[in-house]
């Protein structure tokens, strides 16, 4: 954990420099060279999710006891951060480990943790994390994916969609109403595990998306899905709670992830713009280009500033966590569209292209404004916390 300061300062232990030097290491070495062909043949990672599994970096937030290297939430941040900055499809490893073992990590028995973390840990499986569906997005409690005892077992019925690296992903984290007459919508929902293999389990359509073309996102068809009752995550009625939780937890990595992308396209704009000359000098000596170069900067600086200190507080269970998670992904996603807009901008007709890689990074940071929640969401979540 970086000190953190009551003045709200911090420093990087040097566990979390070692660990970012490592995974920059490895990103620049394994996941780099893939990111333009995953990007436009729509594949899977395959050589980042067996590069970070080797390495260990596939799930760092994992408890020792589950295996795991049990890291901080900065030094998970930190990970996805560094992967984000040459593939954000590829960051989605990581990340989407965290968001659907977090639920399990919060609620769950102490058998079904050590029935499933063991595996996401060693890098032998990945967990998803399903809420969404087609009629309920930023309305996720009106949900209609339905989950009813039958003697020992759960039966689950519905639909969910989006759900992230969905058919790649051995374990799915699932949210389904189990008590549709609650007084409150939210109250009436559980939290589940799904295994791939489960009967009446299976993955749907494929969506054709804008940017992270290589992290598939897929519908989930529940049909008669039975599973034991034991994989329950905490009690009946809790998994609203919980899954909200665990958007405390994962904004940050989200965060993460946008000023990982807003970085890797910053990096290649100044490259550029010391290269590249125009009425006989380089670009980067014209003043009105080295102003938004500036800007930019100074724009990432504060959401990886933010990003971090969001990540502490969670992690510390601070009062504030909830407003400073939801301000981390939106000011860091809000800064990733901007500073990938304006990388473009720099490149001028060359970064329209995709002989850069600033034209993926700028499709891909869009996503950072929608998913784990809108950033009009966000807002709403920040002003209910300031306004209560
Ligand atoms: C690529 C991708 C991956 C995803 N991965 C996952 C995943 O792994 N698991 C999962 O569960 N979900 C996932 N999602 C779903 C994602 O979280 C939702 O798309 C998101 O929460 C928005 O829901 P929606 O798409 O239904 O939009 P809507 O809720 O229909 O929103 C449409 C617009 O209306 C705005 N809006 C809605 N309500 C309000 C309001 N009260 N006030 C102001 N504005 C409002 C929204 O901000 C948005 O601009 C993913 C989505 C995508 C695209």
């Amino acid at each position: 954990m970086g000190s953190s300061g009551s003045d709200g300062s911090f420093t990087l232990t040097d566990d979390q420099q070692a660990v970012r030097e490592a995974v920059r290491e490895l990103a620049l070495g394994e996941i780099a060279p893939h990111a333009a062909d995953v990007d436009e043949r729509e594949r899977y990672p395959v050589e980042a999710q067996q590069a970070l599994a080797k390495t260990g970096f596939n799930a760092v937030h994992i408890p020792e006891a589950y295996g795991g290297a049990g890291a901080d939430a900065i030094t998970t941040v930190i990970v996805i951060e560094e992967v984000a900055r040459v593939c954000a499809s590829s960051s989605l490893i990581p990340a989407v480990n965290k968001l659907g073992s977090m639920p399990l990590l919060l609620s769950a028995s102490e058998e079904l943790k050590a029935r499933v973390l063991p595996e996401i840990a060693a890098g032998d499986a990945m967990i998803s994390y399903a809420l969404s569906e087609r009629e309920a997005g930023s309305d996720a409690a009106s949900m209609r994916t339905r989950a009813r005892r039958d003697g020992d077992d759960w039966v689950l019925n519905g639909t969910k969609t989006w759900i992230t690296n969905a058919g790649v992903s051995r374990w799915y984290t699932v949210m389904a109403v189990t008590d549709p007459d609650a007084v409150r919508p939210s109250q009436g929902i559980s939290a589940f595990v799904v295994h791939a293999d489960d009967e009446g389990f299976s993955v749907g359509h494929k969506e054709r998306k804008l940017g992270i073309k290589g992290s598939p996102t897929c519908e989930l068809h529940f049909e008669q899905c039975r599973i034991p009752g034991d994989r329950i995550i905490g009690e009946p009625g809790t998994g609203f709670a919980t899954a909200l939780a665990t958007l405390d937890h994962t904004r940050p990595t989200i965060g993460a992830q946008a000023v990982g992308i807003a970085q890797g396209a910053l990096d290649v704009a100044i490259t550029y713009l010391k290269e590249r000359r125009q009425f006989g000098s380089k670009l980067a000596d014209f003043q009105a280009l080295q102003f938004m170069v500036a800007d930019m900067a100074m724009r990432i600086e504060a959401a990886r500033t933010l990003t971090y200190q969001s990540a502490a507080a969670t992690e510390r269970g601070d009062a504030n966590r909830t407003f400073l998670a939801s301000a981390a992904k939106c000011l860091a996603s809000d800064v990733a569209m901007a500073v990938t807009t304006d990388a473009v901008q720099l490149l001028g007709g060359a970064g329209y292209t995709r002989d850069f890689p600033v034209e993926r990074m700028m499709r891909d940071a869009k996503i950072t404004q929608i998913y784990e929640g809108t950033n009009q969401i966000q807002r709403l979540v920040m002003a209910r916390n300031l306004l209560r």
